[in-house]
């Protein structure tokens, strides 16, 4: 038998220089199924020690969270390549669109000569800290298991 949990969690989100970058504070706890990569390593190898209730502070290091910065994410689009029209600082672009979870390019910068793209995760290089509480814990059921994530009020609704 499978010991996979379904854990539920409260958190906030702050960077080194104490900002808040996202909280679930004010919204419904978030759920994940253990084992599975739906949350960061560094912060699913410390909740696994934790039991409902805790409330405790994880440091994750940028290696552990979305990794480093990387230099080949950076990317320069000559402007008469680049396939949309009209393009301004701060578009999105899905890469791949075959893939769903293709990495998200960011417009950095817009010249007469180029599209300047940034694919990096907005959270690459950056050291985390969470305030988390365990709101819930408990075995994941059969279903859980074969979809591969967590079900029920804070998990997939299907
Ligand atoms: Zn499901």
């Amino acid at each position: 038998m499978s010991t996979q949990r379904v854990v539920t969690f409260h958190y906030t989100l702050t960077n080194t220089t104490g900002e808040t970058l996202d909280s679930s504070r004010g919204h419904e706890p978030m759920s994940y199924l253990e084992g599975m990569g739906q949350i960061i390593p560094g912060l699913e190898s410390k909740m696994t020690f934790l039991k409902k209730g805790d409330k405790t502070t994880i440091q994750v290091l940028a290696a552990d969270a979305y990794g480093p910065k990387i230099q080949e994410l950076l990317a320069r689009v000559p402007r008469a390549e680049f396939p949309v029209p009209t393009v301004k600082v701060g578009d999105r672009f899905r890469t791949g669109e075959a893939h769903e979870h293709g990495p998200v390019f960011v417009v950095l910068e817009v010249t007469d000569k180029e599209v300047v793209l940034d694919g990096n995760h907005p959270l690459a290089g950056q050291d985390l800290t969470f305030d988390v509480e365990i709101t819930d814990m408990r075995l994941a059921t059969a279903e859980e298991l074969s979809h591969g994530h967590a079900h029920g009020p804070n998990g997939h609704h299907h």
